[in-house]
């Protein structure tokens, strides 16, 4: 069964067509779907019997099932597990920080690139998330917000996958999160992270869009880098930060890049001095991130010390830098941890 959620509303138009009912359903429908946010087909009420019935038996209106949620002890961090409808795993975050509540979802079920520190990495590849089934997250969070009167400021393509090795679905997602006759959320709210699929930055480039644009360095050059990230050897820091360069010409969007701080591995001066010639001239932000302990990583996070002197060189020589707190960590919030554990208990 098809997940509505996947469709344009140009291809709702077409099914109703082909059905043949009236267009201005499509309208209905849509208004339903994203700004009503029903959850079943009943819920239709502006439509006759008949044709939600045909509707369910096309289309499934909820894929996601909530499994487990679990929340930091200072509450400001949720953590949210969804089963997919081939008993497939996601994760959401919801984080709470000052006056923004972001929500962080996943593009993939696992993921294929297999960074070494990451959980969702050591998972492997399970598939692509439709892009229906990345809406829904937003859909099931915004929904489950509604009766404290609460509302999603940002969301961020931070959670499992790698966002631009399922292009087609991400873009098509993004599309109905943005379009004012969908979600409405500003190009401006929304992030997508990616460890650096250079020819898809580029194509991203080109739409012009004003989406912020996070991408995973953690190295200053290709070899350290391709220790602990596989698909570096095929895509050279050269050619990224080219690429990233090309993103802020096009976007005029500054570009964050995103280190995680492992101790004694990429945490040193040199590396740092190393970095700043990498970014140099380059208008960009960059996120100093403590590792998040995993189980099957024995890195440790860099001390804070550490982290702070690094920082230090970086901002002494120009480069916007800012040391994230690891909120969540406690529980366990780094992408594909909660979906380990559970995966684990399964076998
Ligand atoms: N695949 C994309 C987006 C998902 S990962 C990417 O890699 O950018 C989102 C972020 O979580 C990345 O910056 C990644 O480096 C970080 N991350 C993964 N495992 C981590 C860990 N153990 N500790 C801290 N950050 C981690
Ligand atoms: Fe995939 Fe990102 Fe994790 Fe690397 S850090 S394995 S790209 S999800």
């Amino acid at each position: 069964m098809n997940n509505i959620y996947d469709l344009y509303f140009s291809e709702i138009e077409s099914f109703l067509k082909d059905e043949g009912e009236p267009s201005f359903r499509a309208k209905q429908i849509w208004e339903g779907l994203y700004q009503h946010r029903y959850s079943s087909w009943e819920e239709f009420s502006s439509s006759p019997k008949p044709l939600r019935q045909k509707l369910e038996s096309h289309f499934s209106i909820t894929s996601l099932i909530k499994v487990n949620s679990v929340f930091s002890t200072d509450l400001q961090t949720e953590k949210i597990l969804f089963q997919l409808k081939d008993s497939n795993y996601i994760e959401s975050v919801l984080l709470r920080k000052d006056n923004r509540l972001t929500l962080c979802i996943s593009t993939q079920s696992g993921c294929p690139v297999g960074c070494i520190f990451c959980a969702t990495g050591n998972l492997g590849f399970k598939r692509n998330l439709s892009s229906g089934e990345i809406i829904e997250q937003v859909i099931f969070i915004m929904k489950a917000l509604e009766p404290n009167e609460e509302k999603l400021t940002n969301i961020v393509l931070m959670g499992m996958g790698e966002p631009f090795l399922n292009y087609d679905n991400t873009i098509s997602a993004i599309t109905k999160l943005n379009d004012a006759n969908s979600l409405n959320i500003g190009a401006r709210r929304i992030t997508i992270s990616t460890i650096g699929i250079i020819d898809r930055i580029k194509q991203f480039s080109e739409k012009e869009l004003q989406i912020n644009l996070s991408v995973s360095l953690h190295a200053p050059n290709d070899l350290l880098r391709q220790q602990f990230v596989p698909i570096a050897k095929k895509y050279p820091l050269r050619e990224l930060i080219a690429a990233c360069r090309s993103y802020f010409d096009r976007t005029n969007r500054r570009i964050t890049f995103e280190y995680v701080m492992i101790k004694g591995i990429n945490d040193s001066p040199i590396l740092a001095f190393e970095l700043v010639k990498l970014l140099r001239g380059l208008n960009c932000h960059l996120n100093l991130i403590p590792l998040n302990l995993t189980s099957h990583f024995m890195g440790k996070p860099s001390d804070t010390s550490t982290i702070r002197e690094f920082g230090k060189i970086l901002l002494e020589k120009g480069i916007a830098t800012s040391i994230r707190d690891s909120q969540g960590s406690d529980v366990q919030a780094g992408c594909g941890q909660l979906a380990g554990k559970i995966i684990q208990k399964q076998h």
